[in-house]
């Protein structure tokens, strides 16, 4: 692939980039802000794209918040949106499992290793789930409770359990792991909302979804199917839902082995990446997946003077 186009100051180029384009992906935490902090210009170089006719879509790897929750969100930070805007990875793992696997009656139900987003997005989709943020999973585990497992006790090990769905989980434990391991042992879809092995925080990084699924691949010596960016089942639902021409679209993010690898293995019409966020200008233009262009930050594309 060809160097990045440096679009920053650049009026006939970013006039040039944006014409080619109908639709953009945005990624949200380090492209529109970081944490609670909306970067400046967010809200209006959001508000150039629509005066133009693109059409915006958010789509975020974060699986603790429903898309409900990120709408909040987006408006509690000034950004106008709406639930259909956007495209969060519980909601997009929790499609998945209702309108692409088909699984067999008498095993609908998912075991949830996460936080409510995943809860509530499930709920709208009518599919069953236990564990999740249920206390009688966020406990320590008993003596007994190992018998249980082993002898695959109903009353422990849920026969009707056919998805394990690994997400982001503040209370993690040893019980929910050892749940988790038995039942995708048994038969269960093995499925992450998302890999991401980190998440950045106050400027620093903690553990991401990825690394919720780690310890269950070690177990289990298999990996999970992902429904978060780059997992083109992702882009596959977000093509199903708005319909969009692939080459008139573009993926704008600020980590390429999350947004960038998921809009070039999309086949977009082009990647964007900014550098407010996670990777840095040398990955941009020397690593291995390298955007079409990039911008040290978002609000540069109003130097487009449209
Ligand atoms: N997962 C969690 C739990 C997060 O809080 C975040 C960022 O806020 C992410 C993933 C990454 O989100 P994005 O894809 O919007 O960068
Ligand atoms: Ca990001």
């Amino acid at each position: 692939t060809p160097a990045p186009l440096y679009l920053t100051g650049n009026k006939d180029g970013l006039r040039e980039f944006l014409s080619k384009f109908d639709v953009f992906l945005f990624d949200c935490d380090g492209v529109l802000w970081s944490g609670d902090h909306i970067f400046p210009g967010t809200v209006e170089t959001l508000e150039l794209l629509r005066k133009n006719g693109k059409q915006v879509v958010f789509v975020t790897n974060n699986s603790t918040k429903s898309r409900a929750d990120y709408c909040k969100k987006l408006q509690g930070l000034g950004i106008p949106s709406t639930v259909e805007e956007v495209f969060s990875s519980s909601y997009s793992a929790s499609i998945y499992i209702s309108r692409i696997l088909d699984l067999p009656k008498d095993k609908k139900k998912v075991f949830v290793i996460g936080e409510t987003g995943i809860e509530q997005e499930l709920r709208a989709e009518n599919v069953p789930f236990i564990g999740g943020t249920d206390p009688a999973y966020r406990r320590d585990i008993q003596p007994q409770d190992y018998k249980l497992i082993a002898e695959g006790d109903s009353s422990i090990l849920d026969p009707e359990v056919g998805v394990v769905l690994v997400g982001l989980d503040f209370h993690l434990n040893y019980l929910k792991l050892a749940l988790a391991f038995h039942y995708v042992k048994r038969g269960a879809v093995f499925l992450a909302t998302n890999i991401d092995s980190t998440l950045p925080n106050s400027g620093t990084l903690f553990p991401g979804a990825g690394s919720m699924s780690a310890p269950l691949i070690m177990m289990l010596g298999s990996e999970p199917t992902s429904l978060g960016k780059p997992s083109q089942a992702m882009m596959d639902a977000i093509e199903g839902k708005f319909k969009f021409d692939r080459s008139r679209a573009c993926m704008v993010g600020d980590r390429v082995n999350t947004d960038i690898r998921f809009g070039l293995e999309g086949k977009l019409g082009g990647t964007l990446g900014v550098l407010t966020g996670v990777s840095s200008k040398d990955e941009f233009v020397s690593g291995a997946v390298r955007p079409h262009a990039y911008l040290d930050k978002l609000s540069d594309l109003l130097g487009s003077g449209l």
